[in-house]
């Protein structure tokens, strides 16, 4: 047997062989898998702006005019144009920072963001269940890197209190959790970085047009914007687009933009998208609208689905990948991996809901039910998830009706989930 045969044979014994799912045709909330019409939860699409006229028509109004498509460059050779640096300065605006620098993608701007800013002379803090893309980041940048307990601000503060005669402190966390659907507890953290003198830094691919009164994020909703270093978030999810992208002052900015090599050495995202994020970013802020239907339908799944919060207790690092130096982790070993950790109370706003199954197995008998009843929501595994926390992740959307809520939590009763 050749290597990938064995090691594939390996991952499919754990069940944790991955497939993709191939969507022939998207419809609002319905996908066409395999020629048969499912509900789709499993799009990040929060606001259903991938679909909307708007930015659609804007994609074909840039492209009629511009007489081109592919960048053609990377940023700093000769693809920034005009529509680049005019949707820097809608975001820029749009988080009420002094500058923005655009990515090819939110996992380019997480680590393109913490290789600038961080060197081996460089303390880190982090989150264990930050998204894999911080993770590598933090891997890449070889600080020394002190992974806390999930939304242990104290534990944070402890850590960056303790971490003398470095050349710089960072504390880095998800503003929306990506598999847990939570928020982290923002102000206690950005008190921890200020008491500390560490730089702050957010990434809220989750919360970006979808929490706070205007849309402007986790920072918004809890009322810490000011209190945010770099705040670093994507197009591809509430804004229906593609790329990433941070903000901060101007000069942070500039020295990632002269620092990070994910932006120089890949080809600048496609002008036409980035006129379609500019119309996006336009609806967004135009909008509750759409953010009121989507509260109204995150309110009425958590009221049947009850909060099942995972914990990372049985994971080790490796298995998650995590980075190097995280001495003072606990391994949790025992712990009930159902219970809720802190900040998982809070959960309540955000279109992400886990529903916490146990094992891999189980997992993916649940995801096969649903599908069977016109359902697409994926199941998600380790390394994603720790061991024993298998889930559905359920993601809400503003095109979802009210039935199509109800098609769901039918699904899961069915199968005894909740
Ligand atoms: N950060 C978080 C928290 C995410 O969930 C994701 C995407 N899953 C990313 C960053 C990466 O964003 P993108 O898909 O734009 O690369």
């Amino acid at each position: 047997m050749g290597f990938a045969s064995k090691e594939l044979a390996d991952l499919a014994a754990k069940r944790l062989l991955r497939r993709m799912r191939v969507v022939s045709r998207v419809r609002g909330a319905r996908v066409t898998i395999d020629g048969r019409e499912h509900i789709s939860f499993a799009s990040n699409d929060y606001l259903g702006l991938s679909q909307n006229p708007a930015p659609r028509q804007a994609i074909c109004d840039a492209l009629e005019s511009d007489g081109f498509f592919g960048a053609g460059a990377s940023r700093l050779i000769s693809g920034t144009t005009d529509r680049h640096v005019a949707l820097e300065k809608a975001l820029a605006s749009f988080k009420e920072a002094q500058s923005a620098l655009l990515f090819s993608s939110g996992y380019a701007a997480n680590l393109g963001v913490v290789t600038s800013l961080a060197d081996a002379d460089t303390f880190i803090a982090a989150d264990e269940r930050n998204h894999a893309s911080l993770i590598d980041a933090c891997k890449l940048s070889r600080a020394q890197v002190h992974v806390y307990e999930h939304c242990d601000h104290a534990a944070a503060s402890r850590a960056l209190c303790n971490a003398r005669g470095f050349r710089r402190r960072l504390l880095i966390t998800d503003g929306v959790f990506s598999m847990d659907g939570d928020i982290a507890p923002l102000k206690e953290l950005a008190d921890a970085a200020k008491r500390n003198d560490a730089v702050f830094i957010v990434d809220d691919a989750h919360g970006t047009g979808v929490l706070g009164e205007h849309g402007r994020g986790s920072p918004e909703a809890l009322g810490v914007e000011k209190n945010v270093d770099i705040l670093v978030g994507t197009l591809s999810k509430a804004l229906g687009c593609v790329g990433g992208f941070v903000c901060g002052a101007e000069e942070t900015i500039t020295l990632i933009a002269n620092r990070a090599r994910t932006l120089f050495y890949t080809t600048a995202l496609p002008p036409a998208f980035c006129a379609a994020a500019i119309t996006a970013l336009g609806l967004v802020r135009e909008s509750g609208e759409l953010r009121t239907r989507l509260r109204s339908n995150v309110a009425l799944l958590r009221g049947h689905v009850a909060h099942r919060a995972p914990v990372s207790a049985r994971e080790s690092q490796d298995e998650r990948g995590r980075a190097v130096g995280d001495g003072n982790r606990r391994d949790g070993a025992g712990e009930d991996v159902t219970r809720p950790k802190k900040g998982e109370e809070q959960a309540s706003s955000s279109p992400i809901v886990p529903v916490v199954v146990g094992d891999e197995r189980r997992a993916l008998e649940v995801a096969e039910g649903l599908m069977a009843d016109g359902i697409f929501a994926p199941a998600i595994r380790p390394p994603t998830v720790p061991v024993g926390a298998c889930r559905i992740r359920v993601s809400v959307s503003a095109l979802h009706t009210a039935e199509d809520i109800h098609a769901l939590v039918s699904s899961f009763r069915r199968q005894g989930v909740i």
